[in-house]
């Protein structure tokens, strides 16, 4: 039995007539950038994330961009961020031209260490970027606190955290800004790029729907530079189709993961490997990746042995990136970041997906025990 870390063909099936229903409306108006499927589906996005505002946009990349461009953050301003994220999360950072200042990470979660955080701070620190590793939320009690004692920006990357929610509060409306991607592998995917920007202030709204149309605020006035960040209307619409689903989605995978724990439980793995660990805070954890840690130097090991065997895995991240050889005029070296380092040697990801099956969970599981 092989066993593909993600497959979306399955979602798509159950979908299909309504998806091709409004393509087609779509097509025939030929009207494809912004326009009313985009604003229905801010709408709809914002009511979900609980914020009174969203702003659609080209990719989760550009809505961490636009955030920070919204703020005027630049050359000379420092934003930190976790060393062990998407590459997105700090090449945003960099576009603006600001520097990232990067934290360690907290070794059961595997996001930002408030700790180490708040020693990152300096003068020139404007913003903080906690990204929701995974689907979990990062300590975002404490990272606010912090923030609001130096009065810092923050901007949630919950690119990988739609629907997640720490102590009963939603991923994206903590923050000033949340970063959303919708990427076909996230938890809410569309047929391309796509992204989101929610505000926890109505007021910061205008100043991103501009910025996202190159600043325009009437047809060839320009308010600022802006870029073209838009949202399009054939993304907006599947996204539309896709969102009152998310939430059964998201319980499935939770399922899963419980499955899995069971199942590594019965199996007597439990001390050889380490299962995702469920933060000391309250969370609705979305389980966008299942990613356990394998120590004694054996996770590449593992994982070569389960491709052998048709079963999906993938290593997110494996190297953090204080350690890229494109960060290297910054400075960063090996041992900056202990617990990064060692969770980018250790960490490997499962199939988790919803429509994965009690039987591929098991088959997992046994070729896992196989190998030691
Ligand atoms: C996916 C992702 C992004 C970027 O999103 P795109 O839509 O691919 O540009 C940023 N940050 C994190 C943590 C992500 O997982």
């Amino acid at each position: 039995m092989s066993v593909p870390l993600l497959d979306l063909t399955a979602q798509y099936r159950a979908l299909k007539p309504q998806m091709m229903k409004e393509i087609e409306e779509i097509c025939d108006s030929q009207r494809f950038i912004l326009g009313p499927k985009v604003e229905k589906f801010e709408a709809e996005a914002a009511a979900y994330c609980r914020v009174p505002g969203a702003c659609g946009v080209t990719s989760g990349s550009d809505a961490l961009i636009i955030s920070l461009m919204a703020e005027n953050i630049g050359p000379g301003d420092e934003v930190i961020t976790t060393t062990f994220t998407f590459f997105a999360t700090v090449g945003a950072i960099v576009r603006v031209g600001a520097t990232p200042v990067f934290a360690d990470i907290d070794p059961v979660t595997f996001n930002l260490d408030p700790a180490d955080f708040e020693a990152k701070i300096t003068p020139r620190t404007r913003a903080v970027i906690p990204v929701h590793l995974f689907g979990q939320c990062a300590d975002m009690g404490r990272i606010l606190e912090i923030a609001r004692k130096h009065r810092l920006l923050v901007i949630e990357d919950a690119c990988q955290a739609i629907g997640a929610e720490y102590d009963g509060r939603r991923a994206g409306s903590m923050g000033d800004y949340g970063a959303f991607s919708f990427f076909p592998s996230k938890n809410l995917g569309c047929f391309g790029d796509g992204g989101l920007v929610t505000v926890r202030d109505a007021a910061r709204l205008p100043k991103l729907k501009n910025l996202r149309n190159h600043g325009q605020s009437g047809t060839y006035v320009h308010d600022y530079v802006g870029g073209n960040f838009r949202l399009d209307a054939l993304q907006a619409a599947v996204l539309s189709i896709k969102l009152p689903f998310l939430d059964e989605w998201s319980s499935r995978r939770q399922h899963n993961a419980a499955e899995y724990e069971q199942l590594f439980r019965d199996a007597g793995l439990l001390d050889t490997i380490t299962l995702p660990g469920l933060a000391p805070y309250p969370v609705r954890h979305i389980y966008n990746q299942y990613s356990i840690l394998v120590p004694g130097g054996r996770r590449d090991e593992l994982k070569a042995h389960l491709a052998e065997r048709g079963i999906g895995c993938a290593i997110y991240y494996p190297i953090p990136l204080h350690l890229q050889k494109c960060f290297a005029g910054l400075g960063g070296k090996p041992g900056d970041c202990p617990v990064a380092e060692r969770v980018s040697g250790e960490i490997l990801a499962l199939p988790i997906y919803p429509e994965s099956t009690t039987e591929q969970r098991a088959e997992v599981v046994r070729a896992i025990r196989e190998f030691f």
